[in-house]
């Protein structure tokens, strides 16, 4: 897959390519990276890619012209895939719009500084802006690697095992369970029996359900919104059942239940 990143800060990038994953995909030609610097394609002596708002306000705004350049250049070389402006306005990045820009063949990112680009670079040339959260940031580089790293690990071939990224948290809408190594014992605690039993079929179901209930302690909304099967459906009446036994208890031991105290 071919990435182009467009930024005013293309050495932010150096390092994020040379690490991990994604430096493997690299070398294993699965990605063929880019950082792409937007003052190489300013036309003044100061190489400006900012200018005051129209309208007045505080901050300043990138520049259409030198944008525009750098996605034309960046499409002349990748003349399949998506424009991606990220921005704070834009969709929430989930796992879901990941796997979907997994499935392109090549990615250009915007990364937006000051107060974000001209309107009309978003008009004319974004497919897509990407949120990666509620918060502001000061640019859209941190951004567009955090996107970076969640699409280039679903690329196919790129993780080791080949349902690796199918067993992590979100893919299947649920959070994953938690994991252990060695040592046996650890301060004070141990690994759970039935990890060691060597049982694949009880560690399957083992695994399932602590994902089940990670996912409901932490993350009810993504119960919510999935469709559960059988099983799924089975451990849960199965808890249910016993956390209605248990409040069913304590109602029974409250003191002001007793009759004949206050
Ligand atoms: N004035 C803008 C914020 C600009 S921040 C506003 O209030 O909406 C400068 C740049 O940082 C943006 O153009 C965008 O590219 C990037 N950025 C900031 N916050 C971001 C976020 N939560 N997700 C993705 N990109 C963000």
């Amino acid at each position: 897959m071919h990435i182009a990143v467009l930024t005013i800060f293309p050495a932010m990038f150096d390092l994020f390519w040379e690490h991990g994953i994604v430096r493997r995909a690299a070398s294993e030609g699965l990605i063929q990276p880019q950082a792409v610097d937007i003052r190489a394609f300013t036309q003044d002596r100061h190489q400006v890619t900012d200018d005051r708002p129209y309208g007045g306000g505080c901050g300043m705004v990138m520049k259409p012209e030198p944008l525009a350049r750098a996605v034309e250049a960046a499409r002349n070389r990748i003349n399949e895939g998506v424009t991606v402006l990220l921005s704070p306005r834009g969709d929430k990045l989930s796992q879901q719009t990941a796997e979907g820009l997994a499935r392109q063949r090549g990615l250009i990112f915007i990364c937006g500084r000051y107060e974000g680009v001209d309107a009309r670079i978003v008009h004319r040339h974004v497919d897509c802006e990407l949120s990666i959260g509620d918060y502001v940031l000061s640019g859209g580089e941190l951004a567009a690697m955090v996107a970076m790293d969640a699409v280039i690990r679903l690329i196919p071939g790129v993780l080791g095992g080949s349902d690796s990224a199918a067993c992590d948290s979100f893919s299947n809408g649920l959070l994953e369970h938690e994991h252990y190594t060695r040592p046996r014992e650890f301060d004070g605690q141990t690994v759970p029996e039935i990890l060691l039993s060597g049982d694949h079929q009880a560690i399957a179901h083992w695994r399932r359900k602590m994902a089940l209930i990670e996912t409901l302690l932490r993350r009810p909304d993504l119960l919510e919104s999935r469709r559960l099967d059988a099983d799924e459906t089975d451990i849960l009446r199965q808890w249910s059942q016993k956390l209605k036994r248990i409040l069913k208890d304590q109602t029974a031991h409250r003191p002001d239940s007793l009759s004949g105290r206050q």
